[in-house]
């Protein structure tokens, strides 16, 4: 069911789906990882559950939006310089074990994503 990450759609599509059934935007982000569903909303945007088409496997892993608030430019342009921080930030802490690896860092249509390993946090005493 894979969802559309246009910010003024996000319709849940029905599987197989190349294009969103409502605003027509291509679901398959950067032909590669399908978003499944809204996790939450974070500092810098929204972020997705997604699965990733190009391993054998195709895992979940995390999608990140940047969705710039502001109006002025000015103000965009820096969020965007810090969304570009935090993405670099990551990768190189990405490499120890309680951080989500970075797996990738793109923009699409004037949008800018992360995308990074899902992280399963147990709980304490639950995993008997
Ligand atoms: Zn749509």
């Amino acid at each position: 069911m894979p969802q559309c990450l246009n910010p003024e759609c996000l319709t849940i599509n029905p599987d197989n789906f190349q294009f969103c059934q409502k605003c027509g935007n291509k679901l398959l982000l950067v032909e590669r990882y399908w978003a499944k569903s809204i996790l939450g909303l974070g500092g810098f945007g929204r972020t997705f559950l997604a699965v990733d088409e190009f391993k054998p496997s195709q895992p979940f892993c995390v999608i990140k939006q940047f969705l710039p608030q502001a109006q002025g430019t000015a103000t965009v342009a820096k969020t965007a310089e810090l969304f570009a921080q935090e993405a670099e930030r990551l990768e190189l802490l990405g490499k120890h074990s309680q951080i989500p690896e970075l797996f990738a860092y793109f923009s699409v249509d004037s949008r800018q994503y992360l995308v990074q390993e899902l992280v399963v946090l147990l709980r304490n005493g639950e995993d008997t």
